[in-house]
């Protein structure tokens, strides 16, 4: 007799919450004493935003660093730096948020989708290599979920075609690729500190970079277009007010003391889950190579094939592991190109040619991932060993409840 899944009423398998945001009296006091100082602001001087910029870059390797409101407001940033010009084309993943390619949009430009690698659900270079063209001008490749990019492969590509390289970080802070953080390889990295992301202030975004003149042109765009040394009513780039606060940055100067501890756990975490979950027929984890040396899972991914549980759904097995307490999700349900936003080209941009159609854009290995994949959640990759038994045993309970 299998035992009563929790989505029919049963007990749940997983009877334990995964907290976050995880913070103690140190955030706490470290915010508070902002806020009695008054010094809640951000005038491109703020003594905290700038502390906690230099904290950022030193942890990744990087010279510079620049916060902003948000993980995408950064991409904007860095394209806008890197010399975009109305009408080039950004080659981006479609299996990604739907930022990536809307910051592309935003700085009218034309996001190029072009698919991701079967097996790491990260952009295939070869795919890169295929659409480059004489109006190509970057690339944004996205670490999904934590899982470096073949950087080695991309960062050759643009040396040979004279493009620049943002990297996606929003899912990969402290994660690394041959040891080197992520973020740092190309010509800017870009990380978002929303609510779910692996280091958090609720809202914020930064860029780092090893370049003198995007560091200048990013940081004045950030602060109204406003230059080093210039009066504050002179106005010299295209920006707009992005500045953070300094309550953010001191939060986030306590949360990133905490992150290579919870990025070794997670990735020791993510090790163990690869060894239980592959030992059970129907699921495949991706696939992680010896170029990640750190693999920060912001989102534990695998392949669930249906054939191996009875025929059931996807989205029903991942209703059913939900309910069981294993904190997970389905993932995206379509591709980007497939969303209204690009079907419909509503865009408030007339840089983008009319001959670009996103209707007839198909990369299926992204619109597989969409359709296989299951997302274990970061937080979840916080607990221990026996947490991690227990998400096994959780998918069992449903498959032998099923078969
Ligand atoms: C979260 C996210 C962003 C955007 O970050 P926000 O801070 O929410 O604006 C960009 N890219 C990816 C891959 C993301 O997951």
């Amino acid at each position: 007799m299998s035992e009563k899944l929790a989505i029919h009423g049963g007990s749940k398998a997983v009877d334990k919450e995964f907290p976050w945001p995880i913070y103690d009296s140190n955030d706490v006091n470290a915010v508070t004493e902002i806020v009695m100082s008054g010094k809640w602001g951000n005038p491109d001087c703020g003594d905290e935003v700038a502390r906690f910029e230099s904290e950022f870059a030193a942890y990744c390797g990087s010279k510079y660093a620049i916060t902003c409101v948000n993980g995408s407001v950064s991409l904007r940033l860095a394209l806008i730096a890197c010399g975009v010009k109305p009408g080039d084309e950004v080659i981006v993943p479609p299996y990604t948020f739907i930022t990536t390619a809307s910051s592309v949009i935003e700085c009218n430009c034309v996001p190029v989708f072009v698919d991701i690698d079967a097996d790491t659900y990260n952009i295939s270079p070869a795919a890169i290599e295929a659409a480059i063209t004489e109006r190509t001008k970057a690339i944004i490749p996205v670490h999904f979920g934590g899982l470096a990019c073949d950087m080695d492969a991309i960062m050759d590509i643009a040396k040979r075609h004279g493009l620049r390289v943002i990297e996606d970080a929003a899912h990969a802070h402290g994660a690394e690729y041959k040891g080197k953080k992520l973020g740092s390889i190309g010509d800017v990295g870009s990380f978002s500190f929303q609510s779910s992301k692996n280091l958090t202030s609720g809202e914020g975004g930064i860029v780092i970079t090893n370049d003198d003149e995007l560091y200048a042109m990013m940081r004045s765009l950030r602060n109204v277009g406003r230059i080093e040394g210039g009066q504050w009513y002179d106005h010299y780039n295209p920006g707009c007010n992005y500045r953070t606060t300094q309550m953010q940055a001191v939060l986030l100067s306590q949360q990133l003391k905490r992150l290579e501890m919870q990025t070794q756990k997670r990735n020791d975490n993510g090790l163990f889950l690869n060894e239980l979950l592959s030992n059970i027929r129907g699921l495949m984890p991706l696939t992680r190579s010896e170029a990640i040396t750190l693999h920060c899972y912001h989102i534990y991914i695998f392949k669930y094939d249906a054939s191996e549980f009875g025929g059931l759904s996807r989205n029903d097995f991942a209703a059913m592991l939900a309910a069981e307490g294993v904190p997970s999700f389905k993932g995206y349900p379509h591709p980007l190109y497939k969303q209204p936003l690009f079907q419909n080209k509503n865009f408030m941009c007339y840089a983008i040619p009319d001959h670009v159609d996103y209707t007839q854009v198909h990369c299926p290995n992204a619109e597989q991932a969409c359709s296989e994949a299951i997302w274990i959640l970061q937080h979840a990759l916080l607990g221990e060993k026996e947490d991690m038994q227990a998400f096994a045993q959780a998918i069992l309970k449903i498959q032998r409840a099923i078969c």
